[in-house]
C-alpha cells in the first residue's frame, strides 16, 4: 500500500533523535513503509520540497582573489617591482607598459587556471554515485542526488553511504565512518534502539552520508539528505577545491626560485658594469632589461594549458583524471597490473563445459540466448536420466541474483555475467527462474564477494531447506565431503590420500586449461527451522553437485594494447581472482608474458614468500591468480622496492589500499565499486585495458609536449639575456630595450608556445622506454640545445641591431629589425620542433591516416606574425615601445637573416632529437 503524504516540515525532521526511535516508529515518522519504500510521487514531490541530495559546494576562492594569486610569483613580483623603479625614476609610461604587460599575462594565467580547473571539476561531476531504492515496491537503481526523506536504500559492500539512514535492517554490516568520526576502523552496525545522547561515533544503528559499505549488507530509511546530514552539517570535506599542482609544477617553481637569485645577481652585475659606462638612469634600464630578458614569464600559462589539455584528451580516450598529477606519473609507467575478467577480457561469458554425475558435457550456442543444446558424447543429454546435470543446472539458476532480458534484439545479463551464464545454461535445459524462483522461493543470501570468492541462497524446497552455493573450486571443495553420481544419489568424494587429485580435480584442470572461468556448484540440506544464512552455515558438510566453465573471450582492443605496452618497455602483469591455470591460458592467448615466458603465481604461494623474495617473483612473473586484496598492496610495494613506476587497477572494496600505494591507482567507472573510485587517480569509463595504453600513450605526449615548449621558450631568454649582458659589458646601446622584451616574453611567447601544448603525439611515443620518474627538467643534452639556440638568437639580435644601427644610425628602426629577425628564427625553429612536418610527410607517405592538426601551429605562426605587424607598425605601439616601421626590403632582410635556424636547428635536432 501506497503510504499517505508526508507532512512534516523539514524542521523537524532535523531535530529526531533517530537513533533512540524504534525502527517502526522512525519509519511512521518519515510516512515511508520498509517493503513498498515511497511512490514515486510522493519522492518527486519531497525532491523539490527538500531539495537534491548534494552538499552545496563551499564557495572557493572568490574570482578577484584567484586573480590577485597569479602575482604571487616571485617573477611576476620582481617584474612589478621593476616597474616601481621605472616609475619612481619617472619613467611613467615604461612603468604603465610593464605593469600592464604583467597584468595581461596574470589575466591570461588566471582564464587558462580557471579553464584547466572547470575542466577538471566537470570531468570529475560526470561521475556520479548512485544508490539502490525500493519505491513503488520495486528495487531501482537512481542517481544519489535524487534520494530524499523516507527513502529506503540497500546498501552492499563497496557502496558510499548516500545519505544519512536509520538502519533498519543488517547483515554483518561493517561502515567505514572515517570521513566523519575519524575512526579509521570500520564500525559494526546493528538495528537496535539506542539512548537518545549516544554520541555520533557509537550510533550503530544509523549510517551516515559519506561513509563506506566495507562488509556485509544493510538496508536503512533515509532521514536526511544534502546539508541536513551529519556530514553537510561539518562539511569541510566537499571543498570544491581542484589543486593544479603535480611534482613537476613543484619542481618547476623551485627551479625558478633559484633561477630567480641568479638573475638578481646578475642584474646587480649588470647595473654596476653600466654605471661604469653610462648615465644612471641607462643603467638602471640595463639592470632592469636583463631581468626581464631572463625570467620566462610566459612559462607557467604553458605549463597548466599543456597539463590542462592532457587530461581532457584522456577523458576523451575513456580514462578520466582524478588527480592531476597523474598526467605526468602515467607517462613513466613501467609496470601496469591489470585485473583480467572485464578489464582484459570482454566480460560476456557462456557456459562451454559442464562436469555433473560424473560425467562431462559440453554446451552450445552463444551469449546468454537461451538457444543452444546440451550434449554429451555429441548426444543431446536426457535429463530425466542425468540427475546430477539437473542438480547442478538447477543451482546455478537458484543461486543467483542476475537476470536476463531480450532487449534491442538480443539477450542481455542484468547483473554479473558470470550468473548471467549460469542462467543461460540452465535454460537451455528448459529451466526457468520464474518457475523455480516459485517452487524453491529464496529465504536469504549471501552475496558474492570476491574475498570469501562464493555465494549462497537458501531456499524452501519440497525436499525441505536447502543451501545452494557456487563460487570458486578451491572456495567449494574445501567444504565438501560427498559428492552425487548420475543419478543424484550422493557417494563420497575420490579418496584424496591414493590419487595425487581427486577426479574433479582433474576436470578443473581440463577445463582451466582451455581457459574457461570453472564454477563449483554444492548444496547442503538443512533443518526446516533455519530461515537465514551466514558464513558458519556451509563452513563443511557441503555436497558437491558439479563444475561449469565459461568463456570470457579477450577483448580485440585488449590485445592490441598489451602489445603496444610490451612494446614499449612496459610490463603488463594480470592480476585475478580467478584460477591460475585459466589465467595463464588466457594470459598466454593475449600474448602477455615477460621475455617470452608466462610464470604464475597463486595468492597462497606469495602469501608465503619473504620480501626479498616477493620482489623478485613480483619482477618476473605476469599471473597472479587468486589473489586477495592485501596481496595486491604487497605486490605493489614489492614492484617499487625494485624502483618501478606501478599502475595498478582495482574494482572491489579492499582494494583501496593497494590504489592508494601504486603510483598510479585505477579504477573501473563500471564495475568498480564507490570505495575503489575514490581512492583511485585514474578511473576508466569503458572498464577496458586499451584505455590504460591510451592513458599512458597521452601521458607520455603530454610531457614530451610539456618539455618541448620549456625548449623552445628558454632560448629566447638565453638569447635576450646575452644579448644585454654583453652589450653591457662591452658598453654598447642595448640592442633590446625591457618593455620590447616583455612584448617578446609574453606576447609573443604564450601565441607562439601554447599551440605546443596542442601538439598531437608523435608517431614514435609507444616505441621508446619509459621515462625515469628522477630524470632531471633539463637533461644535458636538454641544456645543449638551449645553449645552442639561445647562441644562434644572440647573433641575430646583436647582429642585426649592430648592423642596422651602423648602416642607418636609427636606433628604433634597428631594434625593431633584431626582433623581427629573431622572431623570424623562432617560427623556423617552431616548425623544426612540431610534430607538423613530419605528419604531413607521413600523410603524403600514407604511414598515417588520421587528420593531424595543422591549426594550432599554424595559427600560433600566423598570430605571431599580426603581433609583429603591429609591433612595427601601429604608431601607438611605435611610441610605447620604441619601435619604428619596416619596408618590405627590410622585412625581407628580417626573414633571410632568421632562415639559417632552419640548418641550425636540424644539426640540433640531430643531437638532441625533439620527438
Ligand atoms: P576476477 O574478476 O579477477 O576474475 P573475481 O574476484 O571476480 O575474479 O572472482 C574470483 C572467483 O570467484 C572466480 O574465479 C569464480 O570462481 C568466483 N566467482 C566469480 N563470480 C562469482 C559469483 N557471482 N558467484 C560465485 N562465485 C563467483
Ligand atoms: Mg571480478
Amino acid at each position: 500500500m501506497a503510504p499517505a503524504v508526508s507532512t512534516i516540515a523539514p524542521e523537524d525532521k532535523q531535530l529526531t533523535i533517530w537513533h533512540g526511535l524504534d525502527i517502526s516508529e522512525a519509519i511512521a515518522r518519515l510516512q515511508s513503509d520498509a517493503e513498498y519504500g515511497l511512490s514515486k510521487a510522493t519522492a518527486q514531490r519531497l525532491l523539490l520540497e527538500v531539495g537534491a541530495n548534494e552538499l552545496a559546494a563551499k564557495p572557493g576562492k572568490p574570482w578577484w582573489l584567484k586573480f590577485l594569486l597569479q602575482f604571487n610569483q616571485p617573477l611576476l613580483i620582481i617584474l612589478l617591482c621593476a616597474g616601481l623603479v621605472k616609475a619612481v625614476t619617472g619613467s611613467f609610461v615604461n612603468a604603465g607598459v610593464i605593469w600592464g604587460v604583467t597584468t595581461t599575462n596574470a589575466i591570461i594565467g588566471f582564464i587558462q587556471e580557471s579553464k584547466a580547473e572547470s575542466a577538471i571539476a566537470a570531468l570529475a561531476k560526470a561521475i556520479t554515485t548512485e544508490a539502490i531504492v525500493i519505491r513503488d515496491g520495486q528495487k531501482i537503481r537512481i542517481p544519489s542526488s535524487e534520494l530524499v526523506p523516507g527513502d529506503i536504500v540497500l546498501l552492499t559492500s563497496g557502496d558510499k553511504v548516500p545519505a544519512d539512514l536509520r538502519l533498519i535492517q543488517v547483515k554483518n554490516l561493517q561502515i567505514d565512518e572515517s570521513a566523519l568520526t575519524g575512526e579509521s576502523v570500520a564500525v559494526e552496525k546493528d538495528t537496535a534502539i539506542l539512548k537518545p545522547d549516544t554520541a555520533l561515533a557509537e550510533r550503530k544503528n544509523m549510517a551516515y552520508a559519506g561513509g563506506f559499505v566495507t562488509f556485509g549488507q544493510g538496508t536503512g530509511i533515509v532521514v536526511a539528505t544534502g546539508n541536513a546530514t551529519e556530514t553537510g552539517r561539518i562539511s569541510q570535506l566537499m571543498e570544491q577545491h581542484t589543486n593544479l599542482s603535480t611534482p613537476l609544477t613543484r619542481k618547476f617553481d623551485k627551479f625558478s626560485q633559484n633561477w630567480l637569485y641568479m638573475v638578481l645577481g646578475l642584474a646587480t652585475l649588470c647595473f654596476v658594469v653600466g654605471l661604469g659606462s653610462r648615465s644612471f638612469q641607462d643603467a638602471l634600464e640595463a639592470a632592469v632589461a636583463l631581468t626581464v630578458s631572463a625570467i620566462p614569464e610566459g612559462l607557467p600559462a604553458v605549463v597548466t594549458v599543456t597539463l590542462a589539455i592532457g587530461v581532457s584528451r584522456m577523458a576523451r580516450r575513456n580514462a578520466i583524471i582524478r588527480k592531476l598529477p597523474a598526467v605526468e606519473t602515467l607517462g613513466s609507467a613501467t609496470v601496469i597490473c591489470s585485473d583480467k575478467t572485464g578489464t582484459l577480457t570482454e566480460n560476456q561469458m557462456t557456459v562451454q563445459a559442464i562436469y555433473a554425475g560424473g560425467h562431462q558435457y559440453t554446451v552450445t550456442g552463444v551469449g546468454y540466448a537461451p538457444d543452444g543444446e546440451i550434449l554429451n558424447d555429441e548426444q543431446p543429454v536426457n535429463l530425466n536420466r542425468d540427475k546430477g546435470l539437473q542438480e547442478c543446472l538447477i543451482a546455478g539458476l537458484l543461486c543467483n541474483d542476475s537476470h536476463i532480458k531480450y532487449k534491442n534484439d538480443r539477450w542481455v545479463v542484468m547483473g554479473d555475467p558470470t550468473e548471467g551464464a549460469l542462467i543461460a545454461a540452465a535454460n537451455k535445459a528448459g529451466f526457468h527462474q520464474s518457475t523455480l524462483a516459485q517452487q524453491m522461493p529464496k529465504l536469504d543470501g549471501i552475496p558474492f564477494e570476491s574475498d570469501f570468492q562464493y555465494m549462497a541462497t537458501l531456499h524452501a524446497t519440497s525436499q525441505g531447506k536447502t543451501i545452494y552455493v557456487k563460487g570458486s573450486v578451491e572456495a567449494i571443495l574445501q567444504r565438501c565431503t560427498l559428492m552425487l553420481n548420475t543419478n543424484g544419489q550422493p557417494r563420497p568424494i575420490d579418496c584424496v590420500e591414493t590419487l595425487k587429485q581427486t577426479s574433479i580435480e582433474r576436470e578443473v584442470n581440463i577445463m582451466a586449461r582451455q581457459g574457461l572461468r570453472v564454477l563449483a556448484l554444492a548444496k547442503k540440506p538443512v533443518s526446516d527451522k533455519q530461515n537465514t544464512l551466514d558464513h558458519p552455515d556451509i563452513a563443511d558438510g557441503l555436497i558437491f553437485l558439479g563444475l561449469q566453465g565459461m568463456i570470457d573471450p579477450p577483448r580485440e582492443s585488449a590485445i592490441k594494447a598489451v602489445q603496444a605496452c610490451q612494446s614499449a618497455g612496459i610490463q603488463v602483469k594480470m592480476i585475478t581472482g580467478d584460477h591460475a591455470i585459466t589465467a595463464g591460458a588466457i594470459a598466454r592467448r593475449m600474448g602477455i608474458n615477460n621475455n617470452g615466458s608466462v610464470l604464475a603465481f597463486t595468492g597462497a604461494e606469495l602469501a608465503q614468500m619473504e620480501p626479498a623474495e616477493l620482489a623478485q617473483v613480483a619482477e618476473e612473473g605476469v599471473v597472479f591468480a587468486r589473489v586477495a586484496p592485501e596481496q595486491k598492496l604487497r605486490l605493489v610495494e614489492a614492484l617499487q622496492s625494485k624502483g618501478e613506476i606501478v599502475a595498478m587497477t582495482g574494482d572491489g572494496v579492499n582494494d583501496a589500499p593497494a590504489l592508494k600505494q601504486a603510483d598510479i591507482g585505477i579504477a573501473m567507472g563500471g564495475a568498480g565499486t564507490e570505495v575503489a573510485k575514490e581512492a583511485a587517480d585514474m578511473l576508466l569509463t569503458d572498464d577496458n585495458f586499451a584505455s590504460i595504453e591510451a592513458a599512458v600513450e597521452e601521458g607520455r605526449a603530454v610531457y614530451k609536449n610539456l618539455i618541448k615548449a620549456i625548449c623552445f621558450i628558454l632560448p629566447v631568454n638565453g638569447g635576450e639575456s646575452m644579448t644585454i649582458l654583453i652589450s653591457t659589458l662591452l658598453a654598447r646601446d642595448l640592442p633590446i630595450l625591457s618593455l620590447q622584451v616583455l612584448w617578446l616574453n609574453m606576447l609573443n611567447s604564450i601565441t607562439m608556445t601554447v599551440p605546443l601544448a596542442f601538439e598531437p603525439k608523435a608517431q614514435n611515443v609507444m616505441q621508446q622506454s619509459p621515462r625515469h620518474p628522477n630524470e632531471p627538467l633539463l637533461s644535458a643534452s636538454r641544456l645543449k640545445r638551449i645553449l645552442a639556440i639561445s647562441l644562434f638568437n644572440w647573433i641575430v639580435i646583436f647582429g642585426v641591431f649592430e648592423y642596422i644601427r651602423q648602416t642607418t644610425g636609427d636606433l628604433n628602426l634597428a631594434r625593431t629589425m633584431a626582433i623581427n629577425a629573431l622572431i623570424a628564427g623562432r617560427m623556423f625553429y617552431l616548425l623544426s620542433i612540431s610534430q607538423l612536418i613530419p605528419n604531413l610527410i607521413a600523410k603524403m607517405d600514407g604511414t598515417i591516416q588520421e587528420n593531424v592538426d595543422i591549426p594550432a601551429i599554424a595559427f600560433g605562426i600566423l598570430g605571431a606574425i599580426i603581433l609583429q605587424i603591429i609591433f612595427a607598425h601601429v604608431p601607438l605601439i611605435n611610441y610605447v615601445f620604441e619601435t619604428a616601421p619596416l619596408s618590405w626590403q627590410q622585412w625581407l632582410f628580417c626573414l633571410g637573416v632568421g632562415s639559417p635556424m632552419i640548418l641550425w636547428a636540424a644539426v640540433v635536432n640531430r643531437i638532441d632529437p625533439p620527438n
